[in-house]
């Protein structure tokens, strides 16, 4: 590691301590620590997180930074600090509970601040650098890891407050991405430490969309997808706040259902079923894809599905998805 990199983390070793001390002991923090509060948030949690606040003064973080001997240059690269036009510099993050994101061995490379006063945008990332690549972590990957490998699935989350209420619930082997589309990068990660993947994303029209894309990126890898669902409009976290953490385990993730399910739903959105040749064209394609499974008992259970709900014969059903996988070779 280059000498910028080690001051990089010694930074924000600092930051996150300080930013954590000031939420738990401070009247500075204490707009920080209610917020936590009242989203439900303990004590225990936030310290086995390091939840912080930034202070709102100006310069906070850039004079205490610079009194600790580190050289602006550094803080500027490390995203610590905005680099203006006019060559001044200004704290990153002002007045936001910090979350601060660590790599697999439970160093803080990054934060993660959200607004607690409805100011855009909502959450705010430190900004890439070397040392900070969102493509590349995942959201408490380093927490989770042993309860993944235990329980040998993975819950991934669109959001750090989905993970940290997941957590606290009792639902450990939980990651998030950061803001951005699941890669290959971070699935290929994933698939290292386990086969089955249940994603449990926003039940609305960005998270369906980003559960198909994301669905695929892991089925590429070779990972096994579950597939949550919420009622519609919920997030996990504002699921586990109105129905509780065992409603949570019970009938979210042990409920998960097959990637194959959730097609034939999300599939749907694309044709208006009434019409007798959308639902032709609808089934032809549920066809093309049924046809890639390998277990014959899944393809059978799905093509009954079919056979019952568009009223054809199986035999029909059977014959069309053999010329497809007679297609693939
Ligand atoms: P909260 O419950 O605090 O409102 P959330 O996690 O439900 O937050 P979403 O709007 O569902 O928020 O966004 C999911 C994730 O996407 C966030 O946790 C954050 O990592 C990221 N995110 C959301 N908005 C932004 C933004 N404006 N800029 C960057 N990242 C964002
Ligand atoms: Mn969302
Ligand atoms: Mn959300
Ligand atoms: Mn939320």
């Amino acid at each position: 590691l280059s000498k910028e990199h080690q001051d990089v983390l010694s930074a924000y070793e600092w930051l996150t301590k300080l930013y954590h001390h000031l939420l738990r002991f401070t009247k500075d923090g204490k707009e920080g620590y209610s917020y936590f509060k009242e989203r439900g948030i303990s004590e225990e949690t936030i310290d086995a997180f390091q939840l912080g606040f930034a202070s709102n003064t100006k310069d906070f973080t850039a004079e205490f930074l610079q009194k600790k001997g580190f050289h602006q240059q550094v803080l500027i690269k490390s995203g610590l600090l905005t680099l203006h036009e006019d060559n001044s510099v200004s704290d990153r993050f002002r007045g936001r509970v910090i979350f601060p994101i660590r790599n697999h061995l439970g160093k803080t490379i990054a934060f993660g601040g959200r607004t607690i006063t409805e100011q855009e945008p909502k959450y705010l990332n430190s900004s890439e650098s070397k040392l900070f690549q969102k493509n590349k972590i995942l959201y408490n990957f380093d927490l989770a890891k042993k309860h993944i490998r235990k329980s040998s699935e993975a819950v991934l989350f669109e959001g750090y407050m989905d993970v940290i209420s997941a957590y606290q619930a009792g639902v450990k082997n939980v990651i998030a991405t950061l803001g951005t589309a699941l890669t290959e990068n971070q699935a290929k990660l994933l698939r290292r430490y386990v086969d089955t993947i249940v994603l449990c994303y926003d039940s609305d029209k960005a998270g369906i969309e980003a559960t198909y894309k994301a669905a695929n990126i892991l089925r590429k890898v070779g990972c096994q997808v579950k597939i949550a669902r919420m009622d519609e409009g919920m997030d996990p976290d504002e699921y586990i706040e109105a129905y509780g953490g065992d409603a949570f385990q019970n009938k979210v993730i042990k409920a998960s259902g097959t990637y194959m399910s959730f097609y034939m739903r999300y599939l749907k959105k694309d044709y208006n079923l009434n019409l007798e040749g959308d639902r032709i064209e609808y089934v032809e394609n549920v066809l093309k894809e049924l046809a890639m499974i390998d277990s014959s008992v899944e393809r059978e259970y799905y093509l009954k599905e079919l056979s019952n709900e568009y009223n054809l014969s199986m035999d029909t059903l059977t014959e069309e998805i053999h010329k497809y996988r007679q297609n693939m070779g």
